[in-house]
Parts: structure tokens; sequence; C-alpha cells
């Protein structure tokens, strides 16, 4: 019986390996045309400082919702957008379309507040990073200083050299940047010194273990310090809860991120989200300003 059962598990496997494969290969072609059938939208997450409780930000993360296929997750399609190289048209996509909605709202009088939006690897190493956000900042009349642009260390580390001089003139554009997911990564000191980043966010893995796992406290607790060292700012992801907040406020972390302050919004329903959060919590709506530094 146990042969049997081991055969069948096999045999399992290796069907869900083909589904898996043809679905890819599926998929991939559907991702070819997203753009042209105006397939992907973005929503865009609230980014708060937790002392102020002021909004500070923006994320911008992308949808896809295929007629046939219905939402598909980023955490499934960036991946194979990546190995086919259809990230460059994506992300080019992704930056273009968060900057025009951040000067749409900046020029209703909202905010302002930082656009955040995520860079792949794919797209930082090959895509022409620099000459990209340079075109679209020009295009959209969007300010350079309320973009932030959020890597991954994996992206980083591929190509140190190339890395530091690209951070260095998307730095002399005005642009932000933040590593993202930091502490899941290869995070070496050494480079994190010499990456002249704005911020760190804390992955939303340690976030989630807060109260449950001593160690990822200590983990949090040293990224908020390594911060202050290097005078960068700290955000969490993934915040759910308001004990985790109430800790991470205790540990002095700047700004928070997650369902607790709200899911990520259409770009439909961010105007009335913003003001009724910043008239609750006692501030206008049009003027605050994040302090670009
Ligand atoms: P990320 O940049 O680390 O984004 C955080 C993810 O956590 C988002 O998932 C967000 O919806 C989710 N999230 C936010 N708050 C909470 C919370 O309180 N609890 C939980 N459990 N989750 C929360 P999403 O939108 O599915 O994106 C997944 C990943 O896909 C992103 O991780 C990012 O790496 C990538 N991604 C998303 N949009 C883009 C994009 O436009 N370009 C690129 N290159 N990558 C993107
Ligand atoms: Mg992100
Ligand atoms: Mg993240
Ligand atoms: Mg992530």
């Amino acid at each position: 019986a146990a042969k049997a059962a081991g055969k069948n598990t096999c045999r399992q496997f290796t069907e869900d390996m083909n589904v898996d494969a043809l679905d890819k290969l599926k998929l991939k072609a559907l991702l070819g045309t997203a753009i042209e059938n105006d397939e992907f939208r973005l929503v865009f997450q609230p980014q708060i400082n937790i002392e102020t409780k002021a909004i500070v930000g923006a994320e911008a993360l992308i949808r896809w919702r295929h007629p046939e296929q219905g939402e598909i997750s980023p955490a499934r399609f960036i991946p194979l957008a990546e190995e086919s190289g259809l990230i460059v048209p994506i992300g080019r996509w992704v930056i273009e379309e968060a900057c025009r909605q951040g000067k749409q709202w900046f020029d209703a009088g909202l905010g302002p507040f930082v656009v955040a939006v995520n860079v792949s690897a794919q797209q930082f190493n090959n895509g022409d990073i620099l000459g990209l956000v340079e075109e679209i900042l020009y295009g959209t009349g969007f300010p350079a200083h309320y973009l932030e642009l959020e890597f991954t260390e994996s992206g980083l580390l591929n190509d140190i050299c190339h890395s530091i001089s690209t951070i260095e003139q998307l730095k002399s554009l005005g642009v932000k940047l933040a590593i993202d997911d930091f502490g899941t990564g290869y995070s070496s000191l050494s480079y994190l010194k010499q990456f002249k980043v704005e911020k760190l966010k804390i992955d939303q893995s340690f976030v989630r273990d807060i109260g449950v796992n001593a160690e990822s406290l200590e983990i949090i607790r040293a990224i908020i310090q390594l911060g202050k060292t290097l005078r960068l700012e700290v955000i969490a992801e993934g915040v759910e809860t308001e004990n985790q907040l109430q800790t991470l406020r205790a540990l002095d972390c700047n700004e928070a991120q997650g369902y607790l302050i709200s899911k990520p919004l259409p770009a439909a329903d961010w105007m009335a989200f913003y003001q009724s959060w910043m008239a609750r919590h006692g501030m206008p709506s049009g003027s605050v300003a994040p302090s670009p530094q």
C-alpha cells in the first residue's frame, strides 16, 4: 500500500509539473498582449509616519486582470515577466502610470506624498532605468523628489559597480531609493553603505512574527538601529495589528504600511481615503509635505 501511495504521489507530482509548465507558457503569451489590451492597473497602498499618523507615501502595486483567466497575482506573473524580458515594457508602464497618477493628485491639491514604485532586478540591470525614469519624469511633470524606487537586495548585488553608479545617477535626478524586503536577502553592510539609498523596508515576514517569535523582534530592532546609524528612514511593511504598530512605534520605527492602515486601493478610491484619514488625524489634506531630504 505504501508503495502504491508512493507511486501515486510521484505521478501526481509529474502531472502538476506539466500543468505548471503549460501554465507558464500560456501566461507568458497572455502577458505579451496585456499592455495593448489594457489589462493592467495600479492600486496604491498608504504609508504613514508612525508618530504623526500623516500619510507620507503611496506604494503603487500592479494588478493584472485577464478577461478569461481573471485576476493573476504579481507574485505569479512578475517572475514570468522577468524571465521573458517583458518586465521592461511592463515596468515602463508601471512607472509612467504611477507618475501620471501622482501628478494628477498633486494637481488636484492633494498631498504631496511620495509615490513608491517597485523595480525588479531585470529592470534595474538591463532596462536602462536611468534613461527611462528621466524621460518619464519629464513627460509627466511629476516632481522627481516625490518618486521613490524600491529595489530588492538581490537586484542590487547582481552587478555592484553598475548598481552604485546607477543609484548615484538616479539620486542626482532627485529620485528617492528604498530597499524592499530588507532582511531577507544577502544584505551586506558594507554594500549598504555604498548604495546611498534613503530607506529600508523591513520585510513583512519579520513584522508578522511580532509577538510570536522573539528573534524576529530582535532583527527588527537591529534594522531600525542600522537605519539610525546610516541615517536611513525605516518603514515596516505588512503591519496588520495594533500590537505590531505599537511595538514598531516603541522601537522608534519611522513609517508603517499594511492592512491595519489600509489594503492597496484603486486609484479612484485614494483621494477619499487620503482626505478622510488626514482629517481623522487632525491634518489638512493639502499641505502636509513629507519634507524631501
Ligand atoms: P512588495 O513590494 O514587497 O509589496 C508588498 C506586498 O504585500 C503586496 O502584495 C501588498 O499587497 C502586500 N501587503 C501589503 N500590506 C499587507 C499586509 O498587511 N499583510 C499582508 N499579508 N500583505 C500585505 P502584492 O501587491 O501581491 O505584490 C507582491 C509583490 O509583487 C510585491 O512585493 C513586489 O515585489 C511585486 N510587485 C507588485 N507590483 C509590482 C510592480 O509594479 N513592479 C514590480 N517589478 N514588482 C511588483
Ligand atoms: Mg514594494
Ligand atoms: Mg516588500
Ligand atoms: Mg516583496
